[in-house]
């Protein structure tokens, strides 16, 4: 077994709640992410013990979710979630269920997961708990409901794009009547707030399989009721791998010909993923027309040029293309990188014109950054001197 299930904070919570006379196990996707030898990343761990009880049982615990059953325990300062076996009603607001239920057994709160291959607990020994085939479905790689996939996806419409997520993440089938279900109940994808169609969206454009997703939300219907995915997705397997989930929302506003702002405010984006959508977008459609400038190589991020170098490629065939080390190479041998790269300041400006400080000082400064960045002149105080000097007098 994984050192990350027989030592380790995780493992360590579990003793702990078993000493204190309940029943832990390992849930989730740490579970399902060991049988496929795949590294695994944030432990969860289900439980007999109320959240009371888990809060007794640990010094250093915070509530993220007690109304839901989920503690998390600081144990030796690495968090652990910890949820007590529930089972989950209806989810009215879409968002979280109406009441959960805590239950004494494991089955039940296997019953309520989504996937089957979701729904497999480890015990501390290495015993499994599947009840529902989820290691046999995982050989075939296939996703399939919990029970019946319609009330699934009744109870909490977002299981169908987690369905798709998990096809491009583990680039795995969905199986015909969880498939079918989500063609009968897309619409549903409507109520589902979207902070929760935010986090799956980015899991899906990280994922191995991007364009199977897509595939499944376009059999499904499931694109036409979310928000802001293009209805023709042809540039998608160019686009693809996604380097980042950043690059995931530029791919869809371009080849959906939305306005950055309105991607950003629909999905909630967060301010960074919107400043690297805008740039990139902004300097996409200059390049579109013409070769990167001087001052493109200046003003953007190099990791915003290769990124519309690649959409470039992506989206304009038949045209010429940089590469990623010419880009670089180019963006390292300007003169200057940043105005406080300058060798001067608005104080020797005042200096050699021999006037007060003022407006024009500013104004000056962007003259020499011109001039340095285009080499009419060497970045070296003297040689700025005589070139101010010069221009300045000619003007004034
Ligand atoms: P990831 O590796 O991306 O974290 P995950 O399967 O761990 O995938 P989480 O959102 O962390 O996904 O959820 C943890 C577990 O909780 C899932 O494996 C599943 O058992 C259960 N779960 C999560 N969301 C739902 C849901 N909407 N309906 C039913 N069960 C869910
Ligand atoms: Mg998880």
């Amino acid at each position: 077994m994984s050192e990350l299930f027989t030592k380790g904070a995780g493992y360590e919570v579990i003793c702990a709640l078993e000493q204190a006379g309940y029943e832990a196990v390992f849930v989730g996707g740490a579970v399902r992410d060991y049988l496929l030898g795949n590294a695994a990343k944030d432990i969860d761990v289900a439980t007999s013990a109320e959240p009371y009880e888990v809060k007794a049982v640990f010094r250093n615990t915070i509530d993220v979710g007690i109304a839901h059953g989920t503690i998390l325990v600081l144990f030796e300062g690495e968090p652990i979630e910890v949820t007590t076996f529930r089972t989950e009603g209806t989810y009215t607001d879409h968002r979280r269920p109406d009441k959960v239920q805590f239950v004494k057994s494991l089955h039940e709160d296997l019953l309520r997961r989504d996937f089957t291959m979701n729904a497999i607990a480890l015990t501390k020994e290495g015993q499994l708990v599947d009840p529902f085939g989820g290691r046999e479905d995982m050989e075939n790689h296939c996703i399939r409901a919990v029970g019946n996939p319609a009330d699934r996806f009744k109870e909490d419409a977002l299981r169908m794009l987690r369905a798709i997520r998990f096809s491009s993440v583990l680039n795995f089938t969905i199986e015909k009547e969880t498939l079918l279900a989500i063609c009968n109940y897309a619409e549903q994808i409507r109520h589902v707030s979207i902070e929760r169609l935010k986090i799956e969206m980015d899991k899906l454009f990280m994922g191995m399989n991007p364009v199977n997703a897509f595939q499944y939300m376009g059999k499904s219907g499931l694109d036409i009721h979310l928000p802001l995915i293009p209805s023709k997705r042809d540039n998608l397997q160019r686009a693809i791998p996604f380097a980042t989930a950043v690059e995931g929302w530029v791919y869809l506003t371009i080849e959906g010909e939305f306005h950055p702002s309105e991607m950003a405010k629909v999905y909630k984006l967060s301010n960074n993923e919107r400043h690297i959508i805008s740039s990139v977008i902004e300097l996409y459609e200059k390049r579109t027309v013409r070769a990167f400038t001087i001052e493109d190589y200046y003003l953007y991020e190099l990791d915003e040029l290769k990124m519309v170098e690649k959409f470039f490629r992506t989206f304009q065939q038949n045209c010429s293309f940089i590469d990623d080390d010419e880009i670089e190479k180019r963006k390292t041998a300007l003169p200057i990188h940043s105005i406080k790269d300058l060798a001067v300041n608005g104080t020797d400006l005042i200096q050699w014109a021999a006037l007060k400080g003022g407006q024009w000082t500013g104004e000056w400064i962007k003259k020499i950054e011109f001039a340095v960045l285009h080499q009419t002149c060497k970045n070296e105080p003297t040689q700025i001197k005589e070139w101010f000097c010069y221009e300045f007098n000619r003007e004034n």
